[in-house]
């Protein structure tokens, strides 16, 4: 594209999550005017969730969607401007961080703060998704708290699934972690505290057919995937914890990345190894993953942003 046709802005933020609106609420009452371009699902990962309890400042809960809505006005209150569009391609070896959007639209940012997220990894069946938030949840401690006192399935053998199987079995009656090898990919310690939980039971070699259920899940058929038997396990939730693939495909060809593709910050900053590019969000942060934990990135990464914009002379 012509760079006569490029929009120059100051602080382009790229994700609508509770990062992207949180590095965009510090931004644009820094005057950096700053341009969030949403993605492809507005309000990320929060909008596939129902109640959130966590989020301090809620002392009653709120819906996810509800939420983000309330982060998207407040950004917008102070000058946002928000675009639904994704954006496709970067080019950051310059010093101006030229994106393009989705529509071919080219802008050229001083600053550019990443907040594209992390997507959970399912299973692929019908049925998951039919009970998508009617007990089919890929976050235990988002979710988990609704289910007390019941019998609930895990899927996965990692150590997310090994934390959240522990975590589950805190407050339900019983676990049913589902494994598809004969072993675990979870490290030993968090094995051993797997093992070591009374209320959980493991099944080794097994896979999930079908989440059953209607309006509500009420189990599920698995297989023994060595003898090919089939049985059904009566559950009131089904937690996925197979893994996250974090949103950064199109900045692999200039961002350091670890070897699950997330983004790797300086230590204590926001800063990639590209100077004026920040990162902020599940699109850095396999350990955390929490709403509130990406809001704190989000806004370090605006602050970060400012500090950069002013010692160049630019704001
Ligand atoms: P992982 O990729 O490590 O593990 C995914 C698990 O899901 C594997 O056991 C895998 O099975 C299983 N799985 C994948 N697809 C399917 C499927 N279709 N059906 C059934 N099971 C499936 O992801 P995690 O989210 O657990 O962890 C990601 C990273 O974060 C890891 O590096 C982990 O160590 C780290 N982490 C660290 C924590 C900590 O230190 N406290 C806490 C949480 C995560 P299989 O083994 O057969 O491939």
């Amino acid at each position: 594209m012509d760079n006569k046709e490029a929009e120059k802005v100051h602080c382009l933020i790229i994700g609508s999550g509770p990062a992207g609106y949180t590095a965009a609420i510090y931004a644009a009452r820094a005057n950096m005017k700053p341009i969030l371009y949403t993605g492809k699902e507005p309000g990320g990962q929060l909008t596939i969730t129902n109640d959130v309890e966590n989020y301090p400042g809620y002392p009653d809960g709120v819906m996810g969607p509800e939420m983000m809505e309330h982060f998207r006005k407040q950004a917008e209150r102070f000058g946002t401007e928000v675009r639904y569009e994704m954006i496709e391609k970067v080019d950051f070896s310059g010093e101006q961080k030229r994106v393009w959007s989705e529509t071919g639209h080219e802008i050229i940012a001083d600053a550019v703060i990443i907040s594209t997220g992390a997507s959970a990894r399912w299973l692929g069946l019908e049925s998951e998704t039919k009970l998508m938030n009617k007990g089919v949840s890929a976050c235990a401690v988002c979710d988990g708290f609704f289910f007390r006192g019941k019998e609930v399935i895990i899927v996965g053998a990692g150590d997310t699934a090994a934390e959240e199987a522990t975590y589950l079995a805190k407050l339900c009656s019983k676990v049913h972690m589902l494994v598809r090898r004969d072993e675990m990919r979870a490290s030993k310690i968090m094995q051993q505290r797997v093992l070591d939980t009374e209320n959980i039971e493991i099944y080794w070699n097994t896979e999930t057919e079908e989440v059953l259920g209607e309006e509500e899940v009420i189990g599920a058929r698995v297989k023994n995937n060595k003898t090919g038997e089939e049985s059904i396990i009566n559950a009131s939730a089904f937690f996925v914890a197979i893994g996250h693939k974090p949103n950064t495909w199109i900045f692999e060809d200039y961002l350091d990345m670890d070897d699950a593709k997330y983004l790797i910050t300086q230590p204590d900053s926001t800063k990639t190894n590209v100077e004026g590019v920040f990162a902020s969000g599940d699109a850095q942060d396999n350990v955390y993953r929490q709403a509130v934990t990406a809001a704190g990135t989000g806004c370090m990464a605006a602050l970060d942003a400012e500090r950069y914009l002013a010692a160049k002379g630019i704001i």
